[in-house]
């Protein structure tokens, strides 16, 4: 018998090895290999009776590129030992992995490798074994008497009853030594104990039961439960497509099948996982990268056990290990950070479909402003099975949205103000009434344009019709579309204005103005800069909700999931900024995405929520019928522009990053590989160029961005025309984004 096996530190080839006649060894599971003289980890991928030696000169097809043998030496290895007899990845598993490593034209192993947090590939197995302290008490008679120092200690672990040794310490300020001096002296007990993880660990979780259904949520649920492809379910904020998505978990939980459900990283707060521990308890795991490694390493193999069947996570928790796969569900299904920033760039989302696909598992996708690609999947190709839920649980409605012109908020010549007069009284009276805000600012148009601060005309392709983004570096403007360039216009083309320059303001500007105009209100202001500290996420959302701010100010970090009842007013101060993003074709449907998602913050409760919207264009469409919360308008007449634009969804969309210090020969890469791609039939190669980013940490970066009709189509021919890895010099990368999501 011989195995083949994936070696993690080995990313672009497998190994056979043979296995010893007294030896049992299964598809998936983690096996001991000498490699080089040193024993590894590695993975047992497939089986076969006889040696798959055989001197391949060249692959048929991509899939046998996986198999390629860098030896030609009959002398097999044989496996050392089995780590574990319970498989890591079961047949289905690695099946999903090659379609995936072949879709996003990745290595196998490296697929692999994502499938895997760091903590279980690292190999850590035994629970941790903590130390507990536990104060005596009362105290028996006779103990050494304390110093008053000591004394001190012991009252104040009376005082917060003991706990885990570090966090004693951390909490009282001392040293474990101190704290076992005293359990020496017959104070404390201090004892070893084994413990699960677990990341719910300490919190209070109460029991709940499911909420009787209203009609249309129970409609959507039937539908869910019966349909025969992935569903799309379409809801707006508040309709309570939670509530479904755990009564459709109960139902397959009940069936005997698990279910995962995958959160954008950033919805993932204490509110969502409590609810859904408090639904189906110690049933639930939770994958998170804020988890501590250790919580990570024991809840990834308490899913293997199938000692948790209900998983929640982030985009990686779409590989999780359950046992039977019986429901997928991916919540908020448009957002981006399902796209995985690293190779293989696969989208979570996708893969979630294809797996619930290879393993006869329904497959629930939900948001209130679903991505552009699912929609045409429901409603022009009939792939998905569409299920509405327009309205509000409870009959709360959808707040009502001003958009405020800011080119009508100065007089001319005058600077705009960050804050428009009818937002700043709006504020007022919600702080007189002791209700709370949240003002949103995107910030995402980081990427400079031109813009004339007169009539708001930005620089924009001729052939494109979209924002052309400034380059400091050589003082362009280019067009990351089609690759045109231009030198800045030194007036504005369309009204002559010489106030044509670079835009934007951030979190920090706007707070240090809210200060000045409501000096008593308390701000909580949340950016990646105020959130660095694992915990200060939630931190300052509880303090948020605690009511111990009234104006909570962030960038798209507090644009989802979160349900303040308190909140009835939300301001969105640059809406227009999204727009900006010159070289996305995506900027409009993600702007309506945003002042969606973010209105969907007001109004939670029982009292009525306001939106007020702050822009220089409130006739552009995303603006306009993200106002009017008309989705399907906007999707309509977005798909159109799409379809006419030869954009995803109806065409694919790759994006190639070559990069290096060395800049002639990141240049000539970028050169060549687009003159071979040229002579590819049926793709659409727009010219190598600079990256948005063009330089980054030292190193030179520059895009080829390819279209095709099929991602298929596009990753074979990277597969064949790209110069494999070990051609390439030390300093020169190459990174394939098939489906790309972000152009920068
Ligand atoms: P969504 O996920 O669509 O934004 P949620 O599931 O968060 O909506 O539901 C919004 C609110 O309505 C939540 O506070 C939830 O507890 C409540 N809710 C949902 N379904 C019901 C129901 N059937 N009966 C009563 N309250 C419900
Ligand atoms: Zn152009
Ligand atoms: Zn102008």
């Amino acid at each position: 018998m011989f195995a083949q096996v994936a070696i993690e530190q080995v990313p672009d080839t497998l190994f056979t090895y043979r296995v010893p006649e007294e030896m049992t060894v299964s598809v998936g599971q983690r096996v001991s290999v000498p490699w080089q003289r040193i024993m590894r980890s590695g993975y047992v991928i497939s089986l076969s009776e006889s040696s798959p030696y055989q001197p391949v000169k060249r692959p048929a097809s991509p899939q046998e590129t996986l198999f390629e043998l860098p030896e030609t030496s009959a002398t097999i290895k044989c496996i050392s030992a089995v780590d574990d007899p319970l498989p890591y990845f079961s047949e289905t598993t690695i099946r999903l992995l090659r379609w995936l490593a072949d879709y996003y034209s990745a290595g196998f192993t490296l697929a692999l490798r994502s499938a895997l947090p760091a903590p279980v590939r690292a190999g850590r197995t035994r629970e941790r074994e903590l130390f507990m302290v536990t104060p005596v008490h009362p105290l028996p008679k006779g103990l050494p008497k304390l110093t008053a120092r000591q004394q001190h200690l012991y009252t104040e672990i009376l005082r917060i009853d003991g706990g885990r040794l570090t966090h004693v310490c951390e909490e009282l300020g001392t040293t474990p030594a101190t704290v076992r001096k005293l359990a020496a002296n017959g104070y404390l007990r201090c004892e070893r104990v084994a413990v699960a993880r677990s990341p719910l660990k300490g919190r209070v979780v109460m029991p709940s039961s499911p909420l009787p259904l209203t009609a249309s949520q129970q409609s959507a649920l039937a539908m869910i439960l019966a349909a025969q492809k992935p569903v799309l379910l379409f809801g707006v904020t508040g309709s309570g497509k939670t509530e479904v998505y755990m009564q459709a978990i109960a139902k397959t939980l009940a069936e005997g099948r698990d279910a995962i459900m995958l959160v954008p990283e950033i919805a993932l707060t204490p509110q969502t996982v409590s609810r859904f521990a408090s639904r189906f308890g110690k049933t639930v795991a939770v994958l998170h990268s804020a988890l501590s490694d250790g919580e990570r390493h024991d809840e990834w193999h308490r899913i293997r056990r199938g000692e948790a069947r209900v998983v929640v996570g982030p985009r990686s928790a779409v590989f999780a290990p359950v046992r039977q796969l019986g429901l997928m569900i991916v919540d908020e299904e448009h957002d981006n950070g399902y796209k995985q920033d690293e190779s293989p760039r696969y989208s979570a989302r996708d893969v979630a479909v294809v797996r619930a696909k290879m393993e006869g598992a329904r497959c629930l996708l939900g948001s209130a402003t679903p991505s552009l690609e699912s929609w045409r999947n429901a409603v022009e190709l009939d792939k998905y099975q569409l299920v509405r839920m327009p309205e509000r649980v409870g009959g709360s409605v959808l707040p009502a949205v001003t958009v405020l012109d800011m080119g009508q908020a100065a007089a001319p010549g005058e600077p705009v103000p960050i804050f428009s007069p009818p937002l700043i009284d709006a504020m007022r009276s919600r702080l007189e009434r002791g209700e709370q805000i949240i003002l949103f600012l995107n910030r995402r148009g980081y990427a400079p344009t031109y813009q004339c601060a007169r009539c708001q005309t930005a620089a924009i392709c001729t052939k494109c019709s979209v924002k052309m983004t400034y380059h400091m570096k050589d003082d362009t403007l280019r067009c990351h579309l089609c690759g045109a360039w231009q030198r800045p216009p030194a007036r504005c083309p369309s009204c002559g204005s010489p106030e044509f320059s670079r835009l934007g303001f951030g979190t920090q500007r706007v707070e240090a103005a809210l200060h000045k105009i409501l000096p008593s209100a308390r701000i909580i202001r949340m950016d990646a800069d105020s959130t660095s500290h694992r915990h200060s996420h939630d931190e300052l959302l509880s303090a948020f909700r605690a009511k111990e701010a009234d104006i909570l100010l962030g960038t798209q970090m507090i644009a989802k999931g979160l349900d303040f009842p308190n909140v009835t007013l939300v301001g969105i101060l640059a809406a227009d900024r999204s727009l900006d993003i010159t070289y996305d074709f995506r900027a409009a449907e993600r702007t309506f995405q945003l002042i969606a998602q973010v209105s969907g913050r007001a109004g939670r409760g029982t009292l009525p929520g306001e939106v007020v919207v702050q822009t220089f264009q409130p006739d552009h469409p995303a603006i306009r019928l993200a106002a009017a919360c008309d989705y399907e308008t906007f999707a309509a007449e977005e798909l159109a522009n799409r379809r006419a634009e030869e954009c995803p969804p109806y065409q694919k969309l790759a994006c190639i990053t070559f990069t290096g210090n060395d800049l002639a020969s990141v240049t000539s890469a970028a050169r060549t590989a687009e003159k071979r791609f040229r002579a590819c039939r049926g793709l659409t190669v727009i010219p190598a160029m600079p990256a948005p980013l063009e330089k980054k940490e030292e190193a030179w970066r520059w895009q080829l961005l390819l279209r095709a009709p099929s991602s298929k189509a596009i990753a074979a021919a990277c597969d064949h025309l790209l110069p494999k890895k070990e051609r390439l010099s030390e300093s020169l990368r190459i990174l394939v984004d098939i489906d790309a999501v972000f152009l920068g």
